[in-house]
Order: C-alpha cells, then sequence, then structure tokens
C-alpha cells in the first residue's frame, strides 16, 4: 500500500476526522486531491478607500476591522442574511453571508465581534451601485497585525478549499501543508509517463500537487492545474485504451455477410427502404462482424430512428454464420416489447422449425424472471441448443445461468442501465469472445461518449425515417384551469379518432416522503429542490413543497373527470408485477384501455404507434433529456402529435425574471433535436450528475476535469493513453499507471454498486 493511501493522521480527534469524512477525506490521497475552490493572486492587498473604482468580480484582499454585524431572516426562504460591516476607521464595506440556520448567525457573531481586527478577502460585487463583498473568507488575526505582514502574504496566491461545517478552508490548507511537507517527490509518483509529460511541457505529479496547495505564482497554480487536470483525462483514457485492448485481443469468431441467407430474406421483406444512415452503419457493422476482432460499438440515435432494424440486420448476419445473439433490455416490459417487435419484423423468418417457415428460418425465444418455470425451461432448452438464434432478455440472462450453444453478438438496448461490469460477464459466456452492440437513444455528445464510454466506437444515426409525423409541444400551466381542461378534452378528441393518450407523473404514490422509484436522477434544478446552494439567495420560485401529481391519484382524478367520461383508463408503474406490466401496455396497445397513466417507466423503447397525445405533469420534475425520452412515446406512426407540458411553476418571479423551470420547459417546446436538448442538459447539470457520480461525488476520479469544455484535452488523452497502451499494453512498465487505472476503475466499480 502507498503511504498515500493510509488514513489521515488527525491530530485533533475522532469528531475532526469525521467532519473530513464528510468531505470524502479519509486518506492522504484523498487530501492531497481535495483541490482549492478557487487561487487568486491580490497582487498587493487593497485600499478600501479605493474600493468603489475597482471593477465587478475583482479579488480584494485587506487588513480591516468588524464595525458592526446584524442578521435578518430572509424573505423567500429559510436562513437569514448576515450583514457584517469593515471598516479601515474611515471608509466602511459590508461583507455579506447566508446563514441557513440561527447556529450559524451565533458562530458568525462570536467570532466576528466589532472591533476584531481581520483579513478579508473575496470579490466585489455591486448592489444599487455600492460595493460589497460576498461570502468572504475572514480570517481573525493578532490587533497589531501590520500592512507589512498583510504584503508578504499577498505574495503568493491565495487559495480557497471547499469546506464543511466545522472544517473550514483554512484547516484544510494546514493540514494538506503537514502532510506535504512529511512527503518526498517519491511519495508522489507520476502516472503519466514522463515522455508524455515532456511532449506537452507539463511539470509532473510531485511538482503539480506541490504547485496546486503552495504554489509560489499564479503561473505555478494554474501550470500544475494544466497538469493534473491532463492527468486525470489520461487515465480515464487509459483505463479504457486497455479494456479495449484487452477485449480486442481475445479471439472472436467471424461472421461475414453469407449470400442467400436469413438477412437476405430480411431485406427482401422489409416493407420500407433503410435510411442512408441506416445503411451506413449497417455496412459498418457488417463489416467489423466479419473481422476476427470483437466488434465494440455504440449505436446512438434519436427514438424511433430505426436502431432496432439496424441491430436485427446485424444478429441475422450473426445467425447466418451459424452463431446466436443476445438482446438485454433494461426491464421486461421492453424485453418483452423487443421480442413482439422482432417476430413482427420477421415474420416467418423467426418461425423456424414450424411447417411452411423457409429453411433459412430462425427461432426468437424471451427469457426474463417472471415466465413460469415451464417457460422457462422451454427458453433455456433452445438457447442451449442453439435452435434459438435470437435471445431476447433483460439482465436474468447475464446473472442466471443461461447457456448458449454459440453466443456471437450481444446487443444491449439503453446503455446508460448496464455496467461496464455486466457487459463483461455476458461476453464470458460465448466460445469466443461475442461481438458487441451497445445501442442508446439518449444522445451523447462526442465528449461525453468518449469518456463514459471510451472502450467503444460510436456510430449515430442522425436522421429519423421520412414519413414521421410532426410532434408539437405546448406549455400548460397549472394554475390556468381552462388550459387544464383543454388538456383532458384534447385527449378526449385523440381518443375518440381511436388514437391513444399517455398522462405521466413524477410519482407512483402521493404519500409523502415516498419518491416515485423511476424519477432517476434527481432533477439537478428542480422546483422545491433545497440543493441549489447558498448563491440562490434572493430566488423566489421556491415555495412549500406541492404535492406532486402521482400516478394513484391522477387515475382516480380521470375516472372522475366529466371529459373523459365513458373512456377506460389504466395504469402503469414500476411497482406492478410484470404480468399487471405487460397485462396494461397490451390493454393500451390494443386500444381497449386507450388512456395510460404512468410513471416514466414508458421512458425507454415503448412502441405504440397509435399513441398520438401525452400530457407530462409537473413536466418541471424531469430532465431536458428525459422528457425527450418521453415524448419519443408518441408520434411513432404517421399520426401528428401533440406533447402537453403541465407545470405548477410559473413563467416569472415575481421580480420579473423567467423562473429556470420554464427557461428549460421553452427549451424543450422548441426543439425536437434530441442532441441540441443532450447539450442544453448537459449545460445545466453538474459535472457529476453526467458522470453518474453520487451526490458526495467521491467515487468520480475526475476532480478538474469538465468533459463538457474539455474536449480537446480528452482528445490529446486519448491518443496518448492509446499510443502508451499500444506499446506496453499489460502495463508492465507503467506501474504506477497501472495503479491509477485500477484506482479509476475500483471508483467506476463502487459507484456501480452504488447506483444499483
Ligand atoms: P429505435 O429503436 O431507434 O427507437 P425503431 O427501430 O424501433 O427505432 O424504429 C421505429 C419505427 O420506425 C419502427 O416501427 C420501425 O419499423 C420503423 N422504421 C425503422 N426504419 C425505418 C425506415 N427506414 N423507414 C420507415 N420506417 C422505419
Ligand atoms: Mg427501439
Amino acid at each position: 500500500m502507498s503511504d498515500l493511501d493510509r488514513q489521515l493522521r488527525l491530530k485533533y480527534d475522532a469528531r475532526k476526522a469525521k467532519k473530513f469524512e464528510k468531505l470524502g477525506i479519509t486518506t492522504v490521497r484523498d487530501l492531497l486531491t481535495h483541490y482549492p475552490r478557487r487561487a487568486f493572486d491580490p497582487g498587493r492587498p487593497t485600499d478600501l478607500a479605493e474600493i468603489a473604482r475597482l471593477p465587478e468580480g475583482q479579488e480584494v484582499m485587506m487588513a480591516v476591522d468588524i464595525a458592526s454585524l446584524t442578521a435578518r431572516p430572509m424573505r423567500n426562504r429559510r436562513g437569514f442574511l448576515v450583514e457584517v460591516t469593515v471598516t479601515d476607521g474611515v471608509s466602511t464595506l459590508p461583507a455579506i453571508y447566508f446563514a441557513p440556520h440561527r447556529g450559524r448567525v451565533t458562530y458568525l457573531e462570536q467570532r466576528l465581534v466589532p472591533g476584531r481586527r481581520v483579513v478579508v478577502e473575496g470579490k466585489i460585487k455591486y448592489r444599487s451601485g455600492r460595493p460589497q463583498v460576498v461570502h468572504p473568507t475572514i480570517e481573525e488575526v493578532d490587533s497589531d497585525f501590520s500592512e507589512e505582514e498583510l504584503a508578504e502574504r499577498a505574495k503568493h496566491p491565495r487559495l480557497t478549499y471547499p469546506q464543511t461545517a466545522g472544517v473550514d478552508s483554512k484547516s484544510i490548507a494546514t493540514l494538506i501543508k503537514s502532510e506535504l511537507d512529511a512527503l518526498d517527490d517519491a511519495d508522489l509518483p507520476d502516472p503519466v509517463p514522463p515522455a508524455v509529460r515532456r511532449e506537452h511541457r507539463q511539470m509532473d505529479h510531485a511538482h503539480a500537487i506541490r504547485g496546486m496547495h503552495r504554489p509560489e505564482s499564479m503561473g505555478e497554480y494554474l501550470a500544475a492545474q494544466d497538469a493534473l487536470r491532463y492527468e486525470e483525462a489520461f487515465v480515464l483514457q487509459a483505463a479504457m485504451a486497455k479494456r479495449r485492448a484487452e477485449a480486442a485481443a481475445e479471439p472472436s469468431t467471424p461472421f461475414p455477410r453469407r449470400p442467400g441467407g436469413l438477412l437476405e430474406a430480411f431485406d427482401a421483406r422489409l416493407p420500407f427502404a433503410l435510411t442512408e444512415g441506416q445503411r451506413a452503419v449497417g455496412d459498418t457493422l457488417a463489416e467489423e462482424l466479419a473481422g476476427g476482432v470483437p466488434m465494440q460499438r455504440l449505436l446512438q440515435g434519436e427514438v424511433g430512428s430505426g436502431k432496432t432494424v439496424v441491430a436485427l440486420r446485424a444478429m441475422l448476419q450473426v445467425v447466418d454464420g451459424g452463431g446466436q445473439a443476445a438482446l438485454l433490455a433494461p426491464t421486461e416490459v421492453l424485453a418483452a416489447q423487443h421480442e413482439r417487435s422482432l417476430r413482427a419484423l420477421l415474420g416467418p423468418l423467426a418461425e423456424g422449425g414450424m411447417l411452411g417457415s423457409g429453411d433459412e428460418a430462425t427461432r426468437v425465444v424471451l427469457l426474463t424472471g417472471s415466465m413460469s418455470t415451464a417457460q422457462r425451461r422451454a427458453a433455456l432448452a433452445e438457447a442451449a441448443s442453439g435452435s434459438a438464434g435470437i435471445v431476447v432478455g433483460t439482465h436474468a440472462l447475464i446473472q442466471e445461468h443461461v447457456q448458449f450453444a454459440d453466443l456471437g453478438l450481444v446487443v444491449v438496448d439503453e446503455q446508460h442501465r448496464f455496467g461496464v461490469e455486466q457487459r463483461d460477464a455476458l461476453r464470458a459466456k460465448g466460445r469466443t469472445s461475442p461481438h458487441l452492440l451497445v445501442m442508446t437513444a439518449t444522445p451523447i455528445p462526442r465528449t461525453v461518449a468518449m469518456t463514459i464510454f471510451g472502450d467503444l466506437e460510436v456510430s449515430t444515426l442522425r436522421e429519423v425515417p421520412a414519413g414521421r409525423a410532426e410532434i408539437t409541444t405546448h406549455l400548460v400551466q397549472a394554475g390556468n384551469l381552462a388550459w387544464v381542461q383543454r388538456m383532458w378534452t384534447r385527449i378526449a378528441e385523440e381518443v375518440a379518432q381511436g388514437r391513444r393518450a399517455y398522462v405521466v407523473c413524477p410519482r407512483i404514490t402521493s404519500t409523502t416522503g415516498e419518491a416515485g422509484e423511476e424519477l432517476l436522477p434527481p432533477d439537478p434544478e428542480g422546483a422545491g429542490g433545497g440543493a441549489r446552494g447558498i448563491e440562490g439567495a434572493g430566488g423566489s420560485t421556491t415555495s412549500a413543497p406541492r404535492e406532486l401529481s402521482a400516478v394513484e391519484d391522477v387515475v382516480e382524478q380521470l375516472r372522475e373527470e366529466p371529459a373523459l367520461a365513458g373512456i377506460p383508463i389504466g395504469m402503469l408503474h414500476g411497482r406492478m408485477s410484470a404480468e399487471e406490466k405487460d397485462a396494461a401496455m397490451a390493454a393500451f396497445a390494443s386500444g381497449e384501455v386507450p388512456v395510460l397513466v404512468a410513471t416514466t417507466v414508458i421512458e425507454v423503447g415503448v412502441d405504440v404507434p397509435q399513441a398520438s397525445v401525452m400530457a407530462i405533469l409537473d413536466a418541471d420534475r424531469f430532465g431536458l433529456s428525459q422528457l425527450h425520452q418521453l415524448r419519443g412515446r408518441i408520434g411513432r406512426g404517421s399520426l401528428p402529435g401533440v406533447c402537453l407540458a403541465h407545470t405548477a411553476v410559473p413563467p416569472e418571479t415575481p421580480e420579473g425574471a423567467v423562473t429556470p423551470a420554464w427557461a428549460r420547459l421553452t427549451v424543450f417546446a422548441g426543439t425536437r433535436d434530441g442532441f441540441v436538448l443532450a447539450d442544453e442538459d448537459l449545460k445545466q447539470r453538474r459535472e457529476g450528475d453526467v458522470l453518474g457520480a453520487n451526490q458526495s461525488g467521491r467515487t468520480n476520479s475526475l476532480r478538474l476535469l469538465r468533459v463538457v469544455s474539455h474536449a480537446e484535452i480528452i482528445d490529446q488523452a486519448r491518443a496518448d493513453a492509446r499510443a502508451v497502451i499500444a506499446q506496453d499494453p499489460t502495463l508492465t512498465d507503467h506501474a504506477e499507471l497501472a495503479a491509477a487505472i485500477e484506482r479509476a476503475l475500483d471508483a467506476e466499480a463502487q459507484e456501480y454498486l452504488e447506483r444499483s
């Protein structure tokens, strides 16, 4: 074990250790990667008399005395606004704090007593034309603290660390200093090879860590940050490159296209022409399946862009070569639906062994956890004997003892819910390493794809098959009863024409404290969410938590709704049994129950061409990408669709500013381009959410790298990492890189366990 992985020697006590733990810091390594939140070069101490001449955002540092402290309750939310006035004896300046509770006010009152000498550091902000500093750091100093002492301090960049109650920036800095003093450069080995560092003129890891925490100059700090940021990208890309190289090194069975086979028969009976994109991606897949290296490809494309057809054609090529294909779906509903739609597309070609089916026909079997023992046994036998060319199922396919005769291709639908371990487990079921095709309907910006799926090559279906219907989206204010009423009559009108309607709710039941289990992850900026931090002070959209629409209530409500009188109304949510879900979907698809009140369980893949309306209740509770996925459930056939996004969030704050939730919903209503929405979503989410890290962000190894804004660094690191792996695939000569990868993967595995 490296010295960096030992527990912190906290001289104080267990309580202190607990507090550091809250920041995610238990080991020396954790501590040293707890980088400053910001650094600034004060240049020289600020003269308070000149403060009103400084521009907004200017960093200041000055030695002053506390003049007064007042606290008053916030008007629109919990907590207090604390105003600390500091003075140099002539001029004064307000320092503003937000205190979430009384205790915090008391703490400040005890520390910042009038007459006390302090060093204040922060940024100038103007309010009503007058300068103030908001949340500055205030350090108590001796009453005789001199201007010279201050000038000495100002020579080095000032650092602020992310802090928590009981552990302030200064005590973190102190602890880091004492730990750093105890370490040699040899204790801080570099995962990036020296040659790569030299090429990019970067300092090595040890210098970067010291430069980050104890910079002599701003230049040194920034260079250190660059080196460590690159390092994060490099380790991640090296992990991907290694995984890729390992998978590619295993033999796979080649499946070249076979003339006169199942695929040709299928193409001949396809009722439509493939789009340009489907054809191009199809050719790529065909070529890779024909090679001796296992395919590792991600196929992304809009909902309805025709990924399923592309995947099926790849499966048929494998079946033509005597292999089997497995299709994994995230839920039983989706698995069942995939099986149905594959059968529908294949027609008689899925009836292998039956009288009258062609010689080339194969069989499609479904294997899910909720099947009867007899059904399961039959399906298992078909998978094991190889009589089923295509096996469709959920995670159960990998978790259980499913045997395949010759698994040649694994298709995973909706990657987001599958972990890398699961992929690997499935691969292990093949005689040789199966080819892998991952499909996702969530458009992923390129850099994110490179970061999350760096071991996969990416193909994209951009166009949606021609003839696809228009979908218009309207926002419906919950407070406007006429609009809400119009929403229900609109649904009734569509149903009267033989169409179907979805009503989506964020929750299953209204029982307080129990969230609908499908509402994941928590909307980063949902109305009423308290997690926005203190910067949101003054926002007045936060009202008392409103009861969110829940499936069970809405079903009752709609059954009483005069506009919908006589129309059967069904429900679908994740707490129903698999049979109940299947029955509800079937009744909806057939039109027997044309209105379906559901949670986001319908989000992925569900395909009912007659569905033409979707009402999304409390739409502000969903992320943009999620809304996009939901809306993709309508307009599947040739019927024009209407999406009604209902929200209780007002368009404007009392001050007349557009509320963020309303702005987001307006973006949603304004475009159907999933890539535009995904980009927008990214801009609004915190990075950690993008990468699926938990709230503490601790298991996410990225500190400095932002996948959205650091595309060039990621590109460069990927090229460098692939070169290093190509030349030393086992990393025999790169022990520290191997160790760093191991740590990154451990974090990933842990994160995966936490999420599942
Ligand atoms: P995805 O899986 O990407 O959501 P699907 O493959 O399920 O999309 O296709 C959506 C619908 O469009 C299906 O009903 C499918 O049969 C149909 N479809 C697929 N490709 C084409 C095409 N080239 N032309 C017309 N319709 C198509
Ligand atoms: Mg699909």
